[in-house]
């Protein structure tokens, strides 16, 4: 197994996070760098390195994820709406090879994306 990706460093505590969600199968932390008034990224324990490169098996795991992403919103007060991200590869932007959710919201989102 190669090394650690940034969640599962995040998992184990080996690099700080806020975190406002945990279970047995994910984690859900605060953006370094977040893009609007909430901005959490929903992650598996798990390591699959994209939604690209998801199996059959774990679809029970990407259903888990969603659910998550949107009880965090509804505990966050995002009743106005939010937006779920996943990006993947290099144009789809993704930067940290370890699947996550972004979860956005806070403030009106613009359509389409960049
Ligand atoms: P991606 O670009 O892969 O879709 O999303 C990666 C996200 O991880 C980015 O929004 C970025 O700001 C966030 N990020 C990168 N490094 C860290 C970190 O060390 N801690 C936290 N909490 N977020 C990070």
């Amino acid at each position: 197994m190669s090394e650690k990706t940034l969640f599962e460093k995040i998992a184990a505590r080996e690099i700080p996070a806020t975190i406002v969600h945990e279970d047995e199968h994910c984690m859900a932390i605060k953006d370094i760098s977040p893009q609007a008034p909430v901005h959490i990224l929903v992650f598996p324990k798990k390591r699959i390195s994209r939604v690209g490169q998801a199996s059959e098996a774990d679809a029970p795991l990407l259903g888990h994820l969603l659910l998550s992403a949107a009880n965090i919103a509804r505990e966050q007060k995002l009743g106005d709406g939010f937006r779920l991200v996943i990006n993947n590869g290099p144009h789809g932007g993704e930067t940290v090879p370890h699947l996550h959710v972004h979860l956005l919201g806070g403030r009106q989102l613009g359509w389409p994306p960049g």
